[in-house]
This record gives C-alpha cells, sequence and structure tokens, in this order.
C-alpha cells in the first residue's frame, strides 16, 4: 500500500506551480519531501491533505482513490510550522479535541491522551496551557494532537522550521524514534538538506513543481541525478 500521486498538476494564473507529478510514497515510510523554497512542496502536501485541489491528476491512500475527497474524510493528522494550537485549552484538551468531535466515549478519551502525552513526552505537563510550553513541546503536543484520530497518513509541513538548530536537532531525532514505534506513513516537508538525509527513509527532491530525483540519502549522495541535486546536496556543510 501507499500514497499514489499520479500526473498531477497545479497552476496559480499562468504560474506553473506542479507539473506533472508522478511518485509513491510507501506505507509506513517516513518520506521527506525537499526542495528550495518556493519549489511546489507545500502545494503538494495540500492536494496530499484535499486542503487544495489539483488542476490534473489524482491522489490514492492506501488504495481509496482520494482525488475528490474532502480532508475529513482522507483520514491524514496535520502538523504546521505555526500551528494553530486552541490557546485557552490545556495540553490534555488540545490533544482530546480530535476525539472529542467525533464523540469518542469519555474513558476511550482520557485513555488514549494519556498515551497520546507519554509517546511525546508531556505526560507531566497535560494541564499546562500551550503559552507554558515551549516551541518544541508544542510542537510534540500538535504530533500528538494529530495522531489522536489515528491517521493513515501524518503530513508535517516543515513542523520545526521555526525553532532554534539545538531544538530542531533535538525534535528530527526525537521524530526519527517515534516513527520507529507508530510506523505511521509519514510525508515531511522541509528545505533543510541535513534534516531532510538524517529523518528520512527516502527523500523527494522537488525543485520549480518538478520531481529531480527520489532515493534513499545514500542513493541521493552516491548517485544524484542531476547537476540540480549534486549542487543542491552539496550545501550540506
Ligand atoms: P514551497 O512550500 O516549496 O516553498 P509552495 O508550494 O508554497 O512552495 O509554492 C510554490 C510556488 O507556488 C511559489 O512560487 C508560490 O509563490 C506559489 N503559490 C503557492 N500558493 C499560491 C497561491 N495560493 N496563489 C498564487 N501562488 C501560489
Ligand atoms: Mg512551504
Amino acid at each position: 500500500m501507499s500514497i499514489e500521486i499520479k500526473n498531477l498538476s497545479k497552476r496559480f494564473g499562468d504560474f506553473v506551480a506542479l507539473e506533472d507529478v508522478t511518485v509513491s510514497l510507501p506505507t509506513g515510510q517516513l518520506t521527506a519531501l525537499l526542495g528550495p523554497s518556493g519549489g511546489g512542496k507545500s502545494t503538494l502536501l495540500r492536494i496530499i491533505a484535499g486542503l487544495d485541489s489539483a488542476d490534473e491528476g489524482s491522489v490514492t491512500i492506501e488504495g481509496v482513490e482520494a482525488t475528490h475527497l474532502p480532508p475529513q474524510k482522507r483520514n491524514v493528522g496535520f502538523v504546521f510550522q505555526h500551528y494553530a494550537v486552541f490557546k485557552h485549552m490545556t495540553v490534555a484538551k488540545n490533544v482530546a479535541f480530535g476525539l472529542e468531535i467525533r464523540k469518542r466515549p469519555k474513558p476511550e478519551i482520557v485513555e488514549r491522551v494519556d498515551e497520546l502525552l507519554k509517546l511525546v513526552h508531556l505526560s507531566q505537563f497535560s494541564h499546562r496551557l500551550p503559552s507554558q510550553l515551549s516551541g518544541g513541546q508544542r510542537q510534540r503536543m500538535a504530533l500528538a494532537r494529530a495522531l489522536a484520530v489515528e491517521p493513515t497518513v501524518l503530513l508535517l509541513d516543515e513542523p520545526f522550521g521555526a525553532l532554534d538548530a539545538k531544538v530542531r536537532k533535538e525534535l528530527r531525532d526525537w521524530l526519527r524514534r517515534l516513527h520507529d514505534e507508530v510506523h505511521v506513513t509519514t510525508v515531511f516537508v522541509t528545505h533543510d538538506q541535513e534534516e531532510a538525509l538524517e529523518v528520512a527513509d527516502e527523500i523527494v527532491v522537488i525543485n520549480e513543481g518538478r520531481i529531480e530525483q527520489v532515493g534513499t540519502p545514500d542513493q541521493l549522495y552516491d548517485e544524484p541525478a542531476n547537476p540540480f541535486v549534486m549542487g543542491f546536496l552539496g550545501d550540506v556543510t
């Protein structure tokens, strides 16, 4: 099973944001979508999520034809760079939100939130407000919230982009370990080569709306498909 993206194109007016993008993202894998700013990463992620629609092409998620499904029918979880947390709700309430609106039984919610807070190492902060967390802790809360409803796919758009380098590195390592525990199919958008190379099973390099290469970190290093990939990865110091 997988996410199958076939011949996706997206234009904004005359501007071509995605051009005939075809790629397969295997189930259970942590895939990084890597490329320079303006390359089309967020546009592709939004189309996978159903937050935006393509002009041409199709998206299939785990065998389900999803091209015309609304976001809530796609069973995807999201985390963005600036996650919209509920400021007046405790950490536990934020994590419980998706379960509350689905009217899950109370004991089930309590148990699941407990589990999730353990998973993201925030158990001792369950009664705090988001404003009483650090930036890194807030993004861990956002991840727990996204995972609460057991999404088929987790979509992360530069989730650590706003944090300082040290925290970013910690969270990257932590995400890798978390993924090894939960194995949810994850697409991680970043413009940071080092981040992609360290965190991902496989990397999709995208530039100017086109896919330049798909490969493991080693493959990209050893056999860059073209001068763009070579130059882009060459920026890693
Ligand atoms: P990335 O996430 O890789 O930085 P984006 O997918 O956000 O890139 O954007 C790709 C290109 O499409 C950029 O040049 C951006 O300006 C353009 N773009 C994105 N969204 C819109 C929009 N809603 N209207 C017009 N242009 C857009
Ligand atoms: Mg973006």
